[in-house]
C-alpha cells in the first residue's frame, strides 16, 4: 500500500519505542499451549501463560471441541440476538450462573469485551465509575467509553476510594470497579472492604476476576469464595474463560435484570458475532475440571509456596502476592529486559512487562505458575534467575 501521509511521524514513534526498551513483537508458538513448548523454532520452558490449571490442551477438553465442530459446524454464524446463540452457549451460560451461585451469566467473546459492554451499559453521563489505579486496561477503556465522570484511586487504597466516593456523593449512580485478583501485581483485591464502603455510599460493585476464577476460592469459584462472600450479596463478576479455564471468551454473572439490561444495550453483546460453539461445548467440558479437580488448585499452591521460598533465598524482590502470578521486580526498562533476555538464552520464557502496562520504574519479570509445572521446574526457573542476575 501507499504510505500513510503520517508515516515518519509513526516510524519516529517506533524507533523512540526501540531505544527506550519497549518494542514488542509476538513469537510464533509451534504445537500446543503448555508448559514445555517451542517458540521461535526453540523448545523452552514456559513460565508466561495464563494457562494456571493446565487445561488448554487437555484431551477432555479437546474432544468435547471437536465433538461440538462435528455436530454444529466452526462458526456461530451470527451475533447471539440472530441466529448465533446455540445450544452450548445456552447451556454454558445456565452452567456458568450456577458455577458463580448468580441468578444469570451472560457470554461475550472476550473478556475485553465484556469489560467495555457491562460498564458501558450500566452507566451514563452524571454517573460516577471508580476505578483502582492497577486496573486491567480493558476496565479502565470501558469507563472511558461512557460519559461517567472517570474516578481513580491508588492501588487497594481503601481511605481513598472512600474519599472518591464521597466526592462522587452527588452523582446519579456510582461503580466501584476492580480485579478481584490483580493482572500484573497478582495480590488480590480486599473485596470486603470494598464492598464496605460500596454498600456505605450506596455504589454498585463490579470485580473482573478473570485471574481469580479457576484458581482461588472453593471449588475454584473465585475471589467472591475466597473471602466467604455469599452469592445474594455478591458484585457483578467478569470472568475470562482463555486463561484458567483454557478455552477462551468470556461471561458476565449477575441478576436477572442486569443480564436483560445487557443483552439490550451491551454494544460489545449486540453488534459481535458469538463465539464459535465449539468453543462453548469446550469449556463446558473446562468447567467441570476446574470445581473437581482440586488437586491442581493444590498442586499450584505447593509452586507457588516453592518459589516464593526459593526466591526469597536468593534475595529476589517479590510482591506480596498468594496467586500463580508471581512478579520479580527489577525496575528499570532495559536491565528487565536484559534479564528476560538471559533466561531465554538458558531456554526459560517469562513475561518481561514494562510500561505502559505497569507503572514507570516497576519493569518486571511476570512470572506465572501452572499446576502443569513440576518441583523440578521450579527449581529449574530459580536457578536460571539467579545466574540471569534478577536480584
Ligand atoms: C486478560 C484479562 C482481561 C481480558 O480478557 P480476554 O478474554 O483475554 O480479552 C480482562 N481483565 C483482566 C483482569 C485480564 O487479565
Amino acid at each position: 500500500m501507499s504510505q500513510l501521509p503520517w508515516h515518519d511521524e509513526l516510524s519516529a514513534a517506533l524507533a523512540d519505542r526501540k531505544a527506550a526498551g519497549l518494542y514488542r513483537s509476538p513469537r510464533l508458538r509451534l504445537g500446543e499451549q503448555g508448559v514445555n513448548i517451542t517458540v521461535d523454532g526453540r523448545p523452552a520452558l514456559s513460565f508466561c501463560s495464563n494457562d494456571y490449571l493446565g487445561l488448554a490442551a487437555h484431551p477432555d477438553i479437546k474432544a468435547a471441541f471437536q465433538q461440538a465442530v462435528d455436530k454444529e459446524g466452526a462458526g456461530s454464524g451470527a451475533a447471539h440476538l440472530l441466529t448465533g446463540h446455540s445450544f452450548y452457549h445456552q447451556a454454558l451460560e445456565e452452567a456458568l450462573a450456577e458455577f458463580t451461585g448468580q441468578p444469570r451469566a451472560l457470554l461475550f467473546s472476550t473478556g475485553y469485551m465484556a469489560n467495555l459492554g457491562v460498564i458501558d451499559a450500566l452507566l451514563s453521563r452524571g454517573d460516577a465509575v471508580i476505578q483502582d489505579k492497577l486496573n486491567h486496561a480493558s476496565l479502565l477503556d470501558g469507563g472511558r467509553l461512557t460519559e461517567a465522570e472517570q474516578l481513580r484511586y491508588p492501588h487497594a487504597n481503601m481511605d481513598l476510594l472512600h474519599k472518591r466516593l464521597h466526592n462522587a456523593a452527588r452523582a446519579r449512580h456510582r461503580m466501584v470497579v476492580s480485579d478481584g485478583v490483580f493482572s500484573m501485581d497478582g495480590d488480590i483485591a480486599p473485596l470486603p472492604d470494598i464492598m464496605a464502603h460500596a454498600r456505605q455510599h450506596r455504589a454498585a460493585v463490579l470485580i473482573d476476576d478473570a485471574h481469580g476464577f479457576g484458581v482461588i476460592g472453593k471449588n475454584g469459584r473465585g475471589s467472591v469464595s475466597h473471602f466467604n462472600i455469599a452469592p445474594a450479596s455478591a458484585p457483578i463478576q467478569v470472568g475470562t474463560l482463555g486463561k484458567a479455564f483454557g478455552t477462551g471468551g468470556a461471561f458476565v454473572a449477575a441478576d436477572e435484570t442486569v443480564i436483560e439490561t445487557l443483552i439490550q444495550q451491551a454494544r460489545s453483546y449486540v453488534y459481535t458475532t458469538a463465539q464459535p460453539p465449539a468453543v462453548a461445548a469446550a469449556t463446558l467440558t473446562s468447567l467441570k475440571l476446574v470445581e473437581q479437580e482440586d488437586w491442581r488448585r493444590e498442586q499450584l499452591q505447593a509452586l507457588i509456596r516453592q518459589f516464593r521460598l526459593g526466591a526469597a533465598q536468593l534475595g529476589l524482590d517479590l510482591m506480596p502476592s498468594e496467586t500463580p502470578i508471581q512478579p520479580v521486580v527489577i525496575g528499570d526498562d532495559k536491565k528487565a529486559l536484559a534479564v528476560g533476555q538471559a533466561l531465554e538464552a538458558q531456554g526459560i520464557l517469562v513475561g518481561v512487562i514494562r510500561p505502559p502496562t505497569v507503572p514507570r520504574n516497576s519493569a518486571r519479570l511476570r512470572i506465572t505458575l501452572s499446576a502443569s509445572h513440576s518441583e523440578k521446574d521450579v527449581d529449574k526457573l530459580l536457578s536460571a534467575l539467579e545466574q540471569a542476575g534478577a536480584h
